[in-house]
């Protein structure tokens, strides 16, 4: 079986590692076959397609570990509207959404409008290097189907996507069981096409996406402890492990929940998780701001899984996480957007300054560290298996970054100048499965035009209704 050698200056096989100067790899169908010297490749395998990217550093694609691809149509909502018209100092996190997010944002979200900006945000995710992620939406009046609406858009640009609806029972009860069922019922149909084998099923709605590819799965999801019950979580639990999938909640993302949980419960948002019994590896909790060392014991112990959003959690105002002690700790940790700047560059960039500020410490969150969350680490958060190194038998989810630096590139320094120094527009090749997604710095197959003037059309709609 012939495959194509793709052989830049720099590869970035497993991240972390010190990177490997004039190797390449292999791609055969959606994995990544052989790593080696790039001569040595070319005489290894003489009949494969060459794609020599001179100047340019091979790397796993980004997982984006949490997004909110929705949160798009929020960009530049009109003030008065905006939350820093109306935050509360007392309670940063809890007017955030209740005076902004939910009644301007989620209650007034459609199919379209989800489908609108997952299109476009897809786009521009892929255009900067990412491969995989994680989608939360809420939209509490878009049930049911917008899961599997918003399934064809994400296979139809072929990335790897997993999507979830956060079930709320903040409108109503009735509500919270449509959102837990709107995700169990995705999670079954993404699973019966994995086990299909990609053949067509007949007789279904909505399974076109799922007779294209396998790109697309989902897991369980629903809000806060302030908005859910205890019975709500369990249920949540319950239906994810009868289906081996994981469950995604915010945890934590400011004062406001742990303050809540105290006065409610007499403990801390991680304690009354613990104490549910369901702090465990299938719990995969987004933010993990405010939390106390002994929170940080219990998401170790149990093996819960974290992602991190640095900059989101200042938009809100949340705080600064402290990612630096979750890892010391052995925690499984992710970078995400949270669906607010979208440019994994730039989280990276966060995410490598803010805790060496923080902490006054330039030695914490090394460029090699935050690389690894960037790439295998958020995989790992969300439960892509053989997703995020760039050796054989991992799926080929790769970019090829312009290294065209003005100073010398080092195996010492790679990390340190892709990260301070590239962003988005840098990004020169993506590939996700074997496929090519971008080439020459175009996303191949997109009108970005007529995608960028249906989200307009959307975000009219959201702004100012009609
Ligand atoms: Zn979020």
């Amino acid at each position: 079986m012939t495959g194509t050698l793709i052989l830049p200056d720099w590869l970035i096989d497993v991240p972390g590692s010190p990177p490997k100067q004039g190797w390449g790899v292999r791609v055969v169908g959606d994995v990544v076959d052989a790593v080696g010297p790039n001569d040595e490749l070319r005489r290894a395998f003489p009949g494969d397609e060459l794609w020599v990217a001179e100047g340019q550093a091979l790397a796993p694609g980004f997982v984006d570990a949490h997004t909110h691809l929705y949160g798009l149509l929020a960009h530049g909502i009109p003030p008065p509207s905006s939350p820093s018209a109306s935050a509360s100092a007392s309670s940063p996190g809890w007017s955030f959404l209740s005076d902004f997010w939910w009644p301007l944002v989620e209650d007034r979200l459609d199919h379209e409008m989800i489908c609108a900006a997952t299109d476009l945000n897809l786009t521009q995710m892929v255009r900067g290097g990412v491969t995989g992620f994680y989608d939360c939406t809420e939209a509490p009046n878009a049930l049911p189907g917008c899961l599997a609406a918003q399934a064809e858009v994400v296979a139809a640009r072929g990335i790897r996507g997993i999507l979830s609806f956060e079930a709320t029972e903040r409108v109503s009860k009735t509500n919270g069981q449509l959102g837990l069922a709107e995700n169990l019922g995705f999670i079954r149909k993404c699973q019966n096409v994995a086990r299909s084998g990609d053949r067509p099923q007949q007789g279904e709605g909505n399974t076109q996406y799922a007779t294209r590819n396998t790109l697309v799965s989902g897991l369980m999801c629903f809000h806060t402890t302030f908005t859910c019950s205890a019975e709500f979580i369990r249920q949540a639990f319950e239906w994810a492990e009868a289906e081996g999938a994981l469950v995604h909640m915010h945890a934590a993302e400011s004062r406001f929940e742990p303050e809540y949980t105290l006065k409610r419960f007499g403990v801390r948002t991680f304690e009354y998780y613990d104490r549910l019994g369901v702090a465990g590896p299938t719990m995969q909790a987004s933010q993990c701001v405010q939390i106390t060392p002994a929170e940080i014991e219990i998401i170790a112990r149990r093996g819960v899984r974290v992602t991190h959003m640095p900059l989101s959690n200042c938009e809100v105002g949340g705080g600064i996480a402290p990612v630096p002690d979750l890892l010391a700790a052995g925690a499984t940790v992710g970078l995400g957007s949270d669906g607010y700047i979208t440019d994994m560059f730039e989280i990276m960039r966060s995410a490598f300054l803010i805790h060496k500020a923080y902490r006054q410490d330039t030695a914490t969150m090394p460029a090699n560290l935050v690389w690894r969350l960037a790439t295998e680490g958020g995989a790992r958060a969300v439960g892509l298996e053989k997703v995020g190194r760039l050796t054989p038998g991992w799926q080929a989810d790769l970019q090829l970054i312009d290294a065209g630096f003005p100073t010398p590139a080092t195996a010492g320094n790679l990390y340190d100048q892709l990260l301070l120094y590239r962003s988005r527009s840098h990004v020169r090749a993506v590939m996700v499965a074997g496929q090519v997604r971008v080439r020459d710095g175009v996303v191949l197959g997109v009108d970005e035009a007529a995608l960028r003037a249906r989200v307009h059309r959307a975000a009219e709609r959201l702004w100012h209704g009609g």
